[in-house]
């Protein structure tokens, strides 16, 4: 379920692996800060652009390493507030990065809170039954380089964007890991990824910032919980019963709730911070006022944020989101007791679902296209 490329990216690679690689051709180790500086702080265009290093050398890591595992196939900059960019990976499947402009109340686009969303997988083998990114199942799992390389396409694109005051990655409010896959299905290329996020010498994103998504894999949540970087944990929950979860989300027969709650709480007692509840809103599903309250029940007992978000329509899927009325009732529920809740109410269908769909559309157009006469 992994590729194995021609050469490694070289977005995967830590300080001390680079060094040890570095070292095994005869390379100082002051060299291995040198070319990550030049990757993450300077960014460079490419080895050529790494003035400081010999010539020899630039084309010693062209040999060993890939610097361009991702390919920018399209950027779609929608109407509202999402901007997606679809990439290519070496062998050739695709994936999307989509940037976030959530506005904040009362100033406008201009002052919005910026989010990057990643991929961690080609696909999904979770197979929720509402969501586009499972509908194929899993293709592979995205390695550390492919993973850390997205955010490189970012920056590129915003500093096309602001050609003069280069754009840093710091001007991004958070980082959240939602987009194809199911992170904690690929936990090593994922910690090896956010430790380069992370890390001095790699991005310097602060953990605090980076949001980790998951569909509930008890035991890799209980191993994030005793990782001593600080990442936050969203749990998509979407049913307050084993019953309702049950119905679309197969995972929950594996880690039923009673599993799946302490490992939260035990996330949430280790790192001292509220763990965010996601819950999808779908019509006649899970949007009853007694899930609401069952889910009011949870939240309370984790200390949780819940999160309510109107479901995405996909094309060939029958779920709908539940009406305006309704949604609004669902709140009021948790509202009343005293939870700490949000309701997504932007406009644009394609805020959430973003990632994936773009990504499915191509991927059709490419099959018609390679079956015409
Ligand atoms: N696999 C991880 C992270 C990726 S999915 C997870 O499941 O948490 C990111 C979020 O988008 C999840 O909460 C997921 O349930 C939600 N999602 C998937 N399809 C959606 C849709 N059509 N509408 C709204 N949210 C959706
Ligand atoms: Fe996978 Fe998350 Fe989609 Fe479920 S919601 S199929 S875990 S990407």
């Amino acid at each position: 379920m992994s590729f194995t490329p021609e050469r490694p990216p070289l977005h995967g690679e830590t300080l001390d692996s680079l060094t040890a690689r570095l070292a095994t051709a005869g390379v100082p180790a002051y060299r291995a800060r040198q070319v990550l500086e030049w990757t993450y702080k300077r960014r460079a265009a490419g080895w050529e652009a790494m003035t400081s290093l010999p010539r020899a050398l630039r084309a010693a890591l062209a040999e060993m390493f890939d610097f361009d595992p991702t390919t920018l196939l399209l950027n779609r900059e929608s109407a509202d507030v999402t901007d997606k960019l679809l990439l290519e990976l070496r062998d050739r499947l695709l994936i999307e990065t989509v940037i976030i402009r959530a506005p904040q109340e009362g100033v406008g686009l201009d002052h919005s809170r910026k989010t990057i969303c990643l991929s961690t997988q080609v696909g999904c083998a979770m197979g929720c039954r509402f969501c586009a990114s499972g509908l194929a199942g899993l293709k592979r799992h995205l390695s550390a380089g492919e993973i850390v390389h997205q955010l490189l396409q970012v920056c590129r694109r915003e500093d096309a964007r602001t050609p003069r005051a280069r754009s840093e990655l710091a001007s991004f409010d958070n980082i959240v890991v939602m987009g194809m896959g199911e992170p904690l299905h690929n936990y090593d290329e994922l910690l090896r990824a956010l430790t380069i996020v992370n890390a001095p010498w790699g991005l310097g994103f602060g953990a605090r910032r980076i949001t980790v998504s998951t569909s509930g894999l008890v035991p890799q949540i209980r191993r994030l919980a005793a990782e001593p970087l600080g990442f936050r944990l969203a749990i998509s929950l979407h049913g307050a019963t084993n019953e309702v979860r049950e119905q679309i989300m197969p995972i929950n027969r594996r880690w039923p709730l009673e599993e799946l709650l302490p490992a939260v709480r035990e996330f949430s007692d280790r790192h001292g911070r509220m763990v965010t509840l996601e819950f999808i809103l779908i019509e006649d599903i899970n949007d009853s006022l007694d899930q609401a309250a069952k889910l009011g029940g949870i939240a309370a007992g984790l200390h949780a944020h819940v999160n309510l978000i109107p479901y995405n329509t996909v094309a060939g899927l029958p779920w709908r989101r539940p009406s305006l009325t309704r949604q609004q009732r669902f709140l009021d529920v948790l509202e009343q007791r005293g939870v700490s809740v949000t309701l997504r109410r932007e406009k644009g269908h394609d805020i959430d679902a973003a990632c994936g769909q773009l990504r499915l559309q191509t991927e059709q157009a490419r099959a018609a296209a390679a079956t015409q006469p």
